[in-house]
């Protein structure tokens, strides 16, 4: 039996460098916690940004809504959450008792000990994607029209993955495009989408390949689930090689659920049929940082072409130059 390496102990393993490092001091300021940062204004101005060029290209016909950062627990459950990724899930949690038992776990904790094991759970979740709250939202308003239903959506999201890379956060924002239609709908909202995006990442000047790709399934029965997703086509990635080119970061991605939604909340097409339903996600957050990463952290030096599209006034080298000749 080889003997387990030094490293293998999260707290003897030495604080490898990371490709995305030298964007944490102008990027973020850091709040105690890995993958949790505060924004700094540049980084914000970026992100707010590359949400108008998204929104620029919204199909006409779309309804626009934003959901908190939490949902209903329920709702996350009935969806299948825990039958997936139970490991990512953060759940709001609260001091629910009588006044003497909130008081006793306070004291605790004056004490020194852990007020937090006198918690119980609420009925809310930390939503874990944008998409989760539309489909009982779409469901209440009966069968869908002929055509289907285009939404914009978005939330803060969490995922219980703490990493100290910067593109892999705990707290992050999604924007998605959600289509609930028949299985025709949503394969061509899905097929435009996937020219649509690549087009969006080719103008912001980023490397990128899109590819099949699975969802972090958990446990074994999770890696069947994983292959099986991956044979049948129902996830593509847009990819860019932050760190490296044989592990590159998904920034966006392009699902197909088929009739899960759909069935799990009773929501009927035109024929009477259960929807079908599909999503395109961007990570805001990743995006930011691969604009960062690919294109450095001086806005000023960002070409022309990808200036003007995330609408940054022109040159201000250029315009000192006119100035100079005037
Ligand atoms: P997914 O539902 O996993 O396809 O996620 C949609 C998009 O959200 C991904 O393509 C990423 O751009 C983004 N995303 C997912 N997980 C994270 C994370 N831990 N940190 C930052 N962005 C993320
Ligand atoms: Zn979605």
């Amino acid at each position: 039996m080889n003997a387990p390496l030094r490293t293998e102990s999260p707290e003897l393993a030495p604080q490898s460098a990371d490709p995305l490092d030298h964007l944490a001091d102008v990027l973020f300021h850091k709040m105690g916690t890995d993958g949790v940062y505060a924004r700094t204004a540049l980084y914000e101005d970026v992100v707010e940004r590359l949400a108008a060029l998204i929104t620029r290209h919204r199909d006409d016909g779309t309804e626009v809504m934003r959901f908190p950062p939490v949902m209903n627990r329920a709702q996350l459950e009935k969806s299948g959450y825990l039958k997936s990724f139970p490991n990512l899930l953060g759940c709001v949690c609260g001091l629910h008792g009588t006044e003497r038992e909130i008081n006793a776990a306070v004291s605790r904790f004056d004490a020194g000990g852990d007020w937090t094991t006198s918690l119980s759970p609420a009925d809310l979740v930390l939503s874990p994607a944008a998409c989760y709250p539309v489909y009982p939202i779409a469901a209440a308003r009966g069968p869908l029209p002929a055509g289907g239903l285009r939404f914009d959506v978005a939330a803060d999201c969490f995922r219980r993955e703490p990493s100290r890379h910067l593109d892999r956060l705990q707290s992050f924002r999604m924007r998605e495009y959600v289509c609930i239609g028949t299985a025709d709908d949503v394969s061509d909202f899905r097929e435009r989408w996937m020219v649509r995006a690549q087009q969006i990442a080719r103008d912001l000047g980023l490397s990128f390949r899109v590819d099949y790709a699975s969802d972090p399934f958990f446990g074994r029965v999770g890696q069947m689930k994983a292959v099986s997703q991956k044979q049948q086509s129902l996830k593509f990635e847009l990819l860019v090689p932050l760190r490296s080119e044989e592990k590159p970061t998904a920034c966006m991605s392009f699902n197909y659920h088929q009739a899960h939604f759909g069935t799990t909340w009773g929501i009927k097409d035109a024929d009477g049929e259960p929807a079908h339903t599909g999503c395109v996600a961007f990570g805001m957050d990743r995006l930011a940082v691969a604009m960062f990463h690919t294109h450095g952290t001086n806005l000023d030096a960002w070409s022309a072409k990808v200036r003007e599209l995330l609408g940054l006034p022109a040159h201000a080298i250029a315009d000192a130059h006119i100035e100079g000749w005037r």
